[in-house]
């Protein structure tokens, strides 16, 4: 049996950021994960270079998780981007930022972040407990006791670090939400977000592999606008890339509810329809006898430019001499907002994160406590938070471990 002030369950990097400031003033603290190693997700995490967060200015920062942002305020203030790199570089790991304000490892290694973070948690006593999954926890008076195959943990406080349901083979396969459900809490249905989508336009599956640098994605939905813009690419069943994965964060919800979505993609977002109208209109004037794919090959890539010809009858075996005022700006139009219908998201195995999970209304948004269960804090992806692309969802993970881990330390001291 093991006895400890605080348990955190999972060495991800938001149970790991957790359990340094757990034990930061030396309480006890003991974290455990089903893997043999800590951190198995953050070592894939940005193609292996670990994008830690982002460089927007705050306010801006905040402002990118959209429903999450009411919630992650104060976090986000006591610990946001500007802390977490300076928390890296005290420590020796340099960080760089990229042209689209990604912010990673000067050694582009996600292990380097990994080792930072058990370094100096080891630093603080934290008690590794690897290759152990808690399979049941209970609240028995004051204290916590988590059930794992081979040994027993009581703890005063509870740290549900277990992160969402995607990528499970990482070892996050959604028992968190077990847990917090056993403690009285509601969960908000698990969805794959930040993940490939299918399409039922069957040409564009012949398209496998290609990719465009800039696409921008839009939509409609009850009201709501929705936008985002980045590189894509088109997969055997549909579309994928960046623009795409920060896309689905939006239509999770229509597409879990069987509901289609429509949205169009602009190919060309860095020019006005007016100026590719005029663009089509120079080149149509100064190559009347190239074929028209052999004129859209100039703003996209050939394979691209030959499907949409073979799709749209007016294209069709027309030279670009023989292409009339409208049908130029049709084209044009059709450039600016190629309509796609997305008939689901990919499973949860592909997917980044998950939407959903801990309900945001049942924990403390200024020490992420339960508000249900005195002693039980949540961090990281279990909580029903979540953003997009670019370091957003890491930072979640130091902002609310910090909280988590401060805040479980002040209690276990509190009730001493
Ligand atoms: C391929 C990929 C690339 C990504 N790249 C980025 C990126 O560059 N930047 C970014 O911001 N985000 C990125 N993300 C998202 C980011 O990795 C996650 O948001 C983050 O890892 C969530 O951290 P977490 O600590 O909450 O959970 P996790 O990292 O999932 O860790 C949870 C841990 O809990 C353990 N656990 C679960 N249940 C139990 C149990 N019953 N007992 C014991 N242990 C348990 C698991 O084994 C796991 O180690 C990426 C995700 C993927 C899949």
């Amino acid at each position: 049996m093991i006895e400890t002030d605080i348990a955190v369950i999972g060495a991800g990097p938001a149970g790991l950021m957790a359990s340094i400031y757990a034990a930061h003033k030396s309480a006890k603290t003991v974290i455990i994960d089903t893997n043999t190693t800590p951190g198995l997700k953050l070592l894939r995490t940005g193609g292996g270079r670990c994008n830690i967060t982002h460089s927007l200015p705050i306010n801006e920062f905040i402002k990118v998780y959209g429903d999450s942002a009411k919630f992650l305020r104060f976090a986000l203030h006591d610990f946001g981007p500007d802390k977490t790199i300076e928390f890296f570089e005290k420590n020796a790991l340099k960080i760089q930022t990229d042209e689209h304000g990604f912010c990673y490892p000067y050694t582009n290694r996600a292990t380097d972040v990994k080792r930072v973070l058990t370094d100096i948690a080891e630093s603080f006593r934290v008690k590794f407990q690897m290759a152990s999954k808690i399979e049941h926890i209970e609240r028995e008076k004051r204290l916590f006791i988590l059930q794992a195959p081979k040994e027993v943990i009581l703890a005063k406080a509870v740290i549900i670090a277990t992160g969402g349901m995607s990528w499970p083979q990482t070892g996050s396969n959604g028992d968190g939400y077990k847990f917090a459900k056993a403690l009285g809490h509601t969960i908000v249905n698990p969805k794959p977000a930040l993940v490939p989508l299918k399409t039922a336009d069957t040409w564009m599956h012949k398209l496998t592999g290609v990719a465009i640098d800039r696409v921008g994605i839009r939509a409609e939905f009850e009201d709501k606008k929705f936008t985002t813009v980045g590189p894509m690419i088109f997969t055997d069943n549909g579309i994928g890339g960046p623009a795409v994965l920060d896309f689905s964060r939006y239509i999770t919800d229509y597409l879990a509810a069987g509901k289609p979505a429509m949205i169009k993609l602009d190919l060309i977002p860095d020019r006005t329809l007016d100026q590719i109208d005029n663009n089509l209109t120079d080149l149509c004037r100064m190559h009347p006898k190239k074929e028209i794919p052999g004129i859209l090959s100039e703003f996209m890539p050939r394979k691209l430019a030959l499907s949409i010809c073979e799709n749209f009858d007016y294209l069709k075996a027309t030279l670009s001499g023989q292409l009339n005022k409208q049908n130029r700006r049709k084209l044009a139009e059709m450039l600016k907002g190629l309509q796609v219908k997305v008939i689901a998201a990919r499973s949860m195995n592909e997917a980044t994160i998950t939407r959903g999970g801990v309900s945001t209304s049942e924990i403390d948004d200024k020490t992420m406590q339960s508000k249900i269960c005195p002693g039980l804090f949540f961090a990281g992806e279990v909580i029903d938070v979540d953003g997009p692309c670019g370091g957003f969802n890491l930072q979640i993970c130091w902002s609310t471990g910090v909280l988590a881990g401060t805040n479980a330390q002040k209690y276990t001291t509190a009730l001493k």
